[in-house]
């Protein structure tokens, strides 16, 4: 369907134009020879083009870059940013705890870190929460208390999820229907099937086979893949996760940090799911490092009542700058005043209005396409149907196109998240900038086509 010369010449175009259109970031790139992969962290090398584009500013959704120009930005720090970059409130909130009550970082308690509590409790109906500065290490934190309470060691995980860089999680099923450390996995302490187990999203009978064992402390998913596209689940698929999970004695830990986006309690909520433990980071802080864990009542207080578990010191869980006064106060703003329950109706319904454009221009060019939404965020993928598992997912995935598509949009003023094709709706995104993405998805798609 898509023509690979015709995909390379175009590309090689648009290279070209996005060297001439950026000079600045090109020669700030090529002077960073200091930090390891040229970039601050590694990941900044996932880009389209022969280097990084660097940020001179941003509010709201949008962006400008060091060389002037300017961008919608749907990528929004790969949900980071989902609150827009440096909304207001938070600034207001974040600028009072620096220039006028003092005290960043503490190990004290602020007043904010219970009404961030509470509000996490009315969004996720989770009783105990924790903070912790990133995603990653809620995760960990989370999984250590599990463990800690059920005697297992095992953690259950879907093919291809994501949630951070956790030794655990980095694990796929195999080509022989067996977990495998997934491909890339860097300095592994121990194969990751001595510590994880893992079934494809959507397959109850295989969850139940891992489940089996009788070695699961907890299963620890998203609600849907949000990695590698957005994968959704099938009519009872969760109800049955939830009812294996509990028939083999295991937890069940929802990461909520990017299907945040399904509503102002995620998917948790929107979908009624019932964790014992839910996790979540990045877009609660407002761009402030934040992340948090909170736990159904029962099990805190199990975890409370072992004298043999050090949580108040180094026994594992917990951290120097978590639950600091400044993350605190970030998360209160961020939570009360800018992804509200009322922002999500509106990031919502232009998410929807993104996502039927981008229909319609599959269906124009006939693309072997499809996208899927959930809530906030929609993401398209190479393969129609869309893929109900990881591992078809992840086949569907295509490189190439992908650079062409990031590489064109970014030189007509669009940004969409670059490890996938996936775009956030923040509060200011507006039905026009979806207009806009959608004019120039058309005119890159028709090049393409022609
Ligand atoms: N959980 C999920 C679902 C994620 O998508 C990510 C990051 N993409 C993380 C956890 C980890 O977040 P961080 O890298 O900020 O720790």
């Amino acid at each position: 369907m898509i023509d690979r010369a015709r995909l390379a010449t175009l590309t090689e175009r648009e290279a070209s134009v996005f060297a001439e259109r950026n000079p600045k970031s090109a020669a700030a790139y090529a002077e960073a020879g200091h930090l390891f992969g040229r970039v601050p962290m590694t990941w900044m090398n996932k880009k389209a083009g022969a280097f990084p584009l660097y940020v001179e500013s941003a509010r709201g959704n949008r962006v400008v870059d060091l060389d002037g120009n300017e961008y919608l930005d749907f990528a929004l720090g790969d949900t980071g940013a989902m609150a827009g970059h440096s909304p207001a409130p938070v600034v207001d909130a974040v600028g009072r705890r620096i220039y006028e009550q003092g005290g960043m970082t503490m190990m004290m308690p602020t007043t904010d870190a219970e009404w961030v509590g509470a509000e996490l409790s009315r969004r996720f109906g989770m009783d105990a929460w924790s903070f912790a500065l990133t995603a990653t290490d809620a995760n960990r934190w989370a999984i250590r208390l599990v463990r800690a309470i059920t005697g297992r060691s095992k953690i259950l995980f879907h093919s291809y999820c994501y949630h951070g860089s956790v030794d655990e999680s980095l694990i796929v099923v195999g080509p022989d229907g067996k977990g495998m450390d997934r491909p890339g996995n860097v300095g592994a302490p121990v194969k990751v099937t001595k510590t994880s187990r893992v079934a494809e999203f959507n397959d109850i009978e295989g969850l139940e086979r891992q489940l089996a064992h009788g070695d699961v402390a907890a299963v620890l998913i998203e609600p849907a893949l949000t990695n590698i596209g957005i994968v959704l689940p099938e009519p009872g698929y969760h109800d049955a996760v939830r009812r294996l999970t509990r028939e083999h004695g295991a937890l069940l830990i929802i990461d909520e940090t990017h299907t945040f986006s399904a509503g102002p309690g995620g998917a948790t909520q929107a979908w009624a799911l019932e964790p014992d433990v839910v996790v979540i980071g990045k877009a609660i802080g407002g761009g402030i490092p934040s992340g948090a864990y909170g736990l159904s009542a029962e099990l805190a207080e199990r975890i409370l009542n072992r004298t043999d578990l050090d949580i108040v010191d180094m026994g594992g869980v917990g951290g120097t700058l978590a639950g600091s006064p400044l993350s605190v106060a970030a998360m209160r703003a961020t939570l009360e005043e800018v992804l509200t329950d009322a922002a999500f109706e509106t990031m919502i319904a232009t998410a929807t209005a993104f996502t039927d454009g981008v229909r319609e221009i599959i269906a124009e060019f006939e693309l072997p396409w499809s996208i899927n939404q959930l809530g906030a965020r929609a993401e398209y993928r190479f393969a129609t149907p869309y893929p109900t598992n990881g591992t078809d997912a992840a086949a569907a995935a295509d490189p190439e196109l992908e650079d062409y598509l990031h590489l064109a949009l970014a030189n007509r003023g669009i940004l969409l998240t670059p490890f996938h094709n996936m775009a956030l709706m923040c509060p200011t995104t507006s039905l026009d900038d979806v207009a806009a993405h959608h004019a120039a998805l058309r005119e890159v798609v028709a090049e393409l086509v022609a």
